[in-house]
This record gives structure tokens, C-alpha cells and sequence, in this order.
């Protein structure tokens, strides 16, 4: 940490990895019982809206992709559409598509809960698919291309698998290089990092649970994660970084979250024990999440740069309606709002907005389960890369 230049969140992050290494164990316990709860485990989303960007996203016809609902009465009565719609009605300046709508202060499009089917989240684990080729990469490329501040590394998909390297083991090798262009300003390589990040996190989840086509078993593909990620090392160092805006997003939105009504089916039982576990996670977000949102958005161009930011992701939010797998879209989905609502707590809202005393209604319930959801998928990332680093270890022990 000492010889990093503070130069922004970027660097001061950097110092922080070995926090997040050195938490996310316990994280990992925690939140991975936090999202079997009722309140997160439950998510409403419609699936089937349009693709706005192009008409043949075809479909993923692999049984990985299919997914299965789960009947609206399962569903505690308190988190139903119904009594949900009641409370959106409140929300102030809405920009509206059929099915869906973003206020101004938000980085997605959010569902308007008049439509879609339940998902049991826990029934979903985020793995190989199959689903694959020239559509997954049409997603992958307009995403990248989305970054209109000029900075894509899409050049590198060249659709060749990258020559396997070494394993990186220790942090230095993770942090020894930074992908994206020095040359850009902070707010385009934060943009490039978020993407990249998320991209690399879903690589790492098909990799540790990768389906063996020939002998039809399900298991970690240490090659897979070389090629993907370990080869590339700044993948792995995004992975980190998507992790402390995420913990840094839950650890300002701590007395907001401390507050929320989670009781999820009229027991004052499981609200407490959703929130002992919730405050768990906080605690461990405050140690953790160390990032330094004040150093982003604050130049001459701050306002211009911050609007542009969101309407990229906003767009990247509805991108995932072009995702050929109902699968890959669901995770897409709940991950690209969590990251969404990560970026509007650490940059649009005040101290004063996220008191929950005045102000209970500032989330849906779709964002603070997204956002907790998704720091899962992330701390999960994590735990299989240390399960990858032993198996490389104990390879090159028997060589
Ligand atoms: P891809 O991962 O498709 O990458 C395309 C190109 O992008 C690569 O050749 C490389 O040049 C570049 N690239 C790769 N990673 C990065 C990175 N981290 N940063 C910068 N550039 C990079 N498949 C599943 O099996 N299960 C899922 O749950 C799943 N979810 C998905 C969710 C979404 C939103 C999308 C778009 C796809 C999903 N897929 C999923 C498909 C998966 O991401 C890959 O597209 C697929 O496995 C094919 O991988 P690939 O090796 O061809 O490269």
C-alpha cells in the first residue's frame, strides 16, 4: 500500500485487496445463508420483454439454459406484485417504457412489477450453460461498444483462446497490471472496470461449475479459468474492484438496510434472523469496502460525465432482454441492477437521502435484493478463485 500512488479510487483500492481477501471467507458464510431468506431469495422480473436493439437474439435451446418458476403463492403475501405496485406508485419522475421505467437518479431500467414470473434464487445457481458463440458475443461486444467514452478493449476478442500463463497466486501478481487505458480519464476506466468485472465473474462461475460434455459430469475446469481469466490477470483484479463498490454501496447504505422492513412472512422471527445476518455483512462491508466514490464525478465536465455513465448502463440494463438464455438473462438481469444500485448509492444519494427515517421508500425491494444478491455472485467469484489457486497449487506439487 505504501509505494501505490493515491491518485484516486482506483489506486486506493488496490490497497484493499488484501482486506477483501482477508473478509470474504467469513463474507462468503455469511451472505451465502443471508440469500436463502425469503426476502432475497424471491425475485419478480419479466423475462420475455422485447430486445430493443435487434430482432434475431435466437434462443439457447441447451436444458442448462431453461429455468423454472415458482408459483406467485409461495411467494410471501407482503412481497407480491400487488401490494408492491402500491408503493411504486409513489415514485416520482418516471421515465416509462411498457414494462419498465428508470427515475432520473437511476444507472438501470427497473421493472415496474405489473408483469413477470417469481424465480427462486436459490434454485438458480449461476454455472455453465452452454450457452455460447457468435449471439453470446454479440451481447459481450454492444456492451463493451456501449462504452462510447471511446475505451474498448473488444479488439481483443479475436476469438482466439488466450495462450495459457501462469496461475496468479499471490496479490502482486494480481495487481501487477491494469488492463484499461491509463490515458482515459478515472470515470471511462471505471466504466471499463465495472464491465469487465462483471464479465469476468460470470466466466469464473461457468469455470467452477463447468459441465463435462463427454463424461456428463459437473465440476471445476481449471483450463477454462486459465484461459479466461487467470491469463488475463486485470479480469481477476475487476472482480476485486466490482467487490469493493459493492461492499462500499452496502456499508453506506448500513442504518438504510439496519432499518428495512425484511419481515417476510408476518414473523417477527425472520425479520430478525434476516437482519442479524444482514448486519453481519455490514459490519464486514464497513472493513472492507474501501472505496473512494469522492474522487469520481468531480472535475469541470463532472455533471456531463456522470449522465453519460448512466445512460450507458441504463442501456446495458436492457441489453440482458437480447440474452438468448433464460438463464444467463435472469443473472444478467439481477446483477447488472445490483451493480446499478451500487453506483446510485455511492453517487447520487446523500447522507441526508438514505436516512431511512425520512426516507423508507428511497429502494424497491428488487434493488436491495439485486444489490445483495449480486455481492454474493461476487464474494462466490472469489472463494472458487482460492479453490483454483489450490488446485494449481497441489498440479504443480504432483509435477
Ligand atoms: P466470452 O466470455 O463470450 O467473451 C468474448 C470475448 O470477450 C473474449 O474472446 C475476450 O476477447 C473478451 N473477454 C472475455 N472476458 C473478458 C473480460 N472479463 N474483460 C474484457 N474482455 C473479455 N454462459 C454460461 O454458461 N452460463 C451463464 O450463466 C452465462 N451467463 C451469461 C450472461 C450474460 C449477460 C452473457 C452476455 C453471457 C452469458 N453466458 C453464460 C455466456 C458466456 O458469458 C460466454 O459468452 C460463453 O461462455 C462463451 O465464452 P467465450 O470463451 O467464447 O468468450
Amino acid at each position: 500500500c505504501e509505494n501505490t500512488k493515491p491518485t484516486g479510487p482506483i489506486d486506493t483500492t488496490m490497497c484493499d485487496y488484501e482486506t477483501v481477501e482477508s473478509v470474504n471467507g467469513e463474507l462468503f458464510t455469511n451472505i451465502h445463508e443471508l440469500v436463502k431468506m425469503p426476502f432475497f431469495k424471491y425475485f419478480q422480473v419479466d423475462l420475455y420483454r422485447d430486445c430493443p436493439f435487434w430482432d434475431d437474439y435466437g434462443s439457447c435451446n441447451n436444458p442448462g439454459c431453461a429455468i423454472t418458476t415458482v408459483d406467485e403463492s409461495e411467494v410471501p403475501l407482503k412481497w407480491r406484485a400487488s401490494a408492491l405496485s402500491k408503493v411504486d406508485a409513489l415514485v416520482e419522475n418516471r421515465h416509462e417504457l411498457p414494462g419498465c421505467y428508470y427515475r432520473d437518479s437511476d444507472f438501470c431500467w427497473l421493472d415496474d412489477n405489473t408483469e413477470g414470473d417469481y424465480y427462486d434464487l436459490t434454485l438458480v445457481p449461476e454455472r455453465f450453460t452452454g450457452y455460447s458463440g457468435p449471439e453470446a458475443h454479440r451481447i459481450w461486444r454492444t456492451i463493451y461498444e456501449e462504452n462510447c467514452f471511446g475505451l474498448s478493449e473488444f479488439s481483443l476478442m479475436d476469438g482466439k483462446a488466450p495462450a495459457p500463463v501462469t496461475l496468479p497466486d499471490t496479490m502482486t501478481d494480481v495487481l501487477r497490471e491494469d488492463g484499461a487505458d491509463s490515458d482515459q480519464c478515472l470515470e471511462k476506466r471505471v466504466y471499463y472496470k465495472v464491465i469487465s468485472g462483471l464479465h469476468a465473474s460470470i466466466s469464473t462461475h461457468i469455470c467452477a461449475e463447468y459441465l463435462n460434455q463427454t463424461t456428463g459430469e459437473w465440476g471445476s475446469n481449471l483450463q477454462c479459468f486459465v484461459n479466461r481469466i487467470a491469463s488475463h490477470p486485470e479480469r481477476l483484479q475487476y472482480i476485486y474492484f466490482n467487490t469493493v463498490l459493492l461492499l462500499r454501496a452496502v456499508a453506506r447504505l448500513g442504518p438504510y438496510l439496519s432499518a428495512y422492513d425484511y419481515c417476510s412472512s408476518g414473523t417477527h422471527q425472520d425479520d430478525s434472523e434476516t437482519k442479524e445476518k444482514l448486519l453481519n455483512v455490514i459490519h464486514l462491508a464497513q472493513q472492507a469496502g474501501k472505496f473512494d466514490e469522492g474522487a469520481l464525478f468531480r472535475g469541470e465536465n463532472a455533471n456531463v460525465l456522470k449522465e453519460e455513465f448512466k445512460i450507458h448502463f441504463r442501456n446495458v440494463t436492457r441489453i440482458m432482454d437480447c440474452v438468448g438464455c433464460d438463464k444467463c438473462r435472469l443473472w444478467g438481469k439481477i446483477q447488472t441492477t445490483g451493480i446499478a444500485t451500487a453506483l446510485k448509492v455511492l453517487f447520487e444519494l446523500d447522507e441526508k437521502t438514505l436516512d431511512p427515517h425520512t426516507n423508507a421508500n428511497l429502494l424497491q425491494r428488487a434493488e436491495v435484493v439485486a444489490l445483495i444478491n449480486t455481492l454474493h455472485r461476487f464474494s462466490e467469484s472469489l472463494e472458487a478463485v482460492n479453490e483454483f489457486r489450490r488446485i494449481w497449487a497441489d498440479l504443480s506439487a504432483t509435477e
